[in-house]
């Protein structure tokens, strides 16, 4: 290893996981990733896949070596006829929607942000909202993944199971160097923000998000008001919505995702779309009672269910219930206060964000976890892509 490549500490997005690896190595391609894999298991070390850093459990910590794909972007082909795209691993997911738009597309959906890298988003189960939308990993039809002993697999349709569990993979199967979108032509959305109350969101949740492509509520339990936001596809022209309060007119990569400056913590729960509005108004009950200097807000959204084995949203459709702090205050005690309404709810937590679950709690909450754990065993048999905390999750 090169003094270059010597690491100092390393932080996730919100500063609130840090480690210091023995080494934060960028491979240029598959050879490279391999020989990566393969000098680390000479040495004993782990080995930890990061893209952007966003999530804020301790999927990516470790002190052996992480490993970036930030010299793995771009396109890799484009199929004009399919509006299929194989994406390098590293590519991030704002750069991606730019350059599908330059060919006359756009990803189905996308979340709060686009500043992910395509296989850190689909590894957690990233998603948007929209009732009829899956997670981003539901329009991944293939992938290449470089496992712990350097094999390199092209999973697609002829391999159904395994690219069902390397879909949503924690980075825990292998390195994904490449992922294979199904792409939508380009469309413009429509957006429209109002006020409302809580009264509101709990009365009209079910039949706002059930009437249009994407709704979500921000609810501020500080301030006892709701932002509501909701989009459709239009073909009208952005001018036409100008000085409208609360509307505007884009294409969907630069309308669905906002930007986000001040740092934040965050705990999500998938909960099964029935209980939604219940869980939600637990939530806010126990936001005003117990923590009123709370300023963030509670966030709902929908996502359609998927096939993923990890996928929060695996067989069920979903809620996605978020709640929010502040990044310069402590958030561990407010968030395990509220932690158990989401268990009592039938909640499955997002791997990118905060949570306190382990492989006994999660037994009977994801159907398919001792199938991921089992496939995991078989491809990584030393444990070399395993970090502590996926440890608790997959080993137990
Ligand atoms: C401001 C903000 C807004 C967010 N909004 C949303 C939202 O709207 N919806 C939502 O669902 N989530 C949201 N998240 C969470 C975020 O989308 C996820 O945590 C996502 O996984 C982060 O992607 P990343 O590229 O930063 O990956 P990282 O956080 O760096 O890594 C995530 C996982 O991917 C693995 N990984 C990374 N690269 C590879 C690779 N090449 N091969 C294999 N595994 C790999 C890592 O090992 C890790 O397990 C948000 C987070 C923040 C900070």
């Amino acid at each position: 290893m090169s003094d270059a490549e010597r690491a100092g500490a390393w932080t996730n997005w919100s500063g609130a996981i840090a480690c210091r690896p023995a080494a934060v190595l960028h491979p240029r391609d598959d050879a490279e990733i391999a020989a990566v894999l393969a000098r680390a298991a000479a040495a004993g070390q782990c080995v930890r896949p990061v893209g952007s850093g966003h999530s804020s459990s301790a999927l990516c910590a470790t002190d052996g070596v992480l490993l970036a794909l930030d010299h793995c972007t771009g396109i890799e082909r484009f199929d004009p006829s399919s509006g299929r795209v194989t994406v390098r691993g590293g590519t991030v997911l704002h750069d991606l929607g730019h350059a599908l738009r330059r060919h006359g597309l756009a990803l189905a959906n996308l979340g709060d942000i686009d500043r992910q890298t395509v296989a850190g988003a689909i590894a957690t189960g990233t998603h948007g909202t929209g009732r009829a939308l899956g997670n981003l990993s539901s329009q991944v039809v293939a992938l290449r993944l470089v496992s712990a002993d350097g094999a390199m697999r092209d999973v697609g349709a002829d391999a159904p199971e395994l690219l069902a569990a390397a879909r949503v993979s924690l980075g825990a199967l292998g390195i994904v160097s490449a992922v294979t979108l199904q792409a939508l032509p380009a469309y413009r959305l429509h957006e429209r923000t109002e006020r409302i109350s809580l009264t509101d969101v709990v009365a009209r949740f079910a039949s706002e998000a059930a009437a249009h492509r994407h709704f979500e509520c921000f609810y501020f339990p500080r301030h006892g008001f709701a932002e509501a936001k909701a989009l459709d596809p239009t073909t009208a022209e952005p001018a036409s919505v100008a000085g409208v309060e609360g509307e505007r007119i884009g294409w969907s990569h630069e309308i669905l995702p906002s930007v986000r400056e001040q740092k934040f913590h965050e705990m999500e729960y998938a909960v099964p779309e029935d209980a939604g509005v219940a869980c939600f108004e637990a939530l806010a009950a126990r936001l005003r009672a117990r923590h009123p200097a709370v300023a963030w807000p509670l966030e709902i959204r929908t996502v359609a269910a998927d096939d993923a084995w990890l996928s929060p949203a695996y067989g069920r459709a979903t809620c996605a219930i978020s709640v929010h702090q502040d990044g310069r205050k402590p958030h561990e005690d407010l968030f395990a206060d509220l932690e158990p309404i989401f268990w009592e709810h039938g909640g499955r937590p997002h791997w990118g964000k905060w949570h306190r679950c382990d492989a006994k709690r999660l037994a009977g909450r994801h159907p398919r976890l001792a199938d991921f754990a089992a496939l995991r065993e078989r491809l990584d048999p030393d444990g070399r892509l395993l970090n502590a905390h996926l440890r608790a999750l997959l080993v137990g």
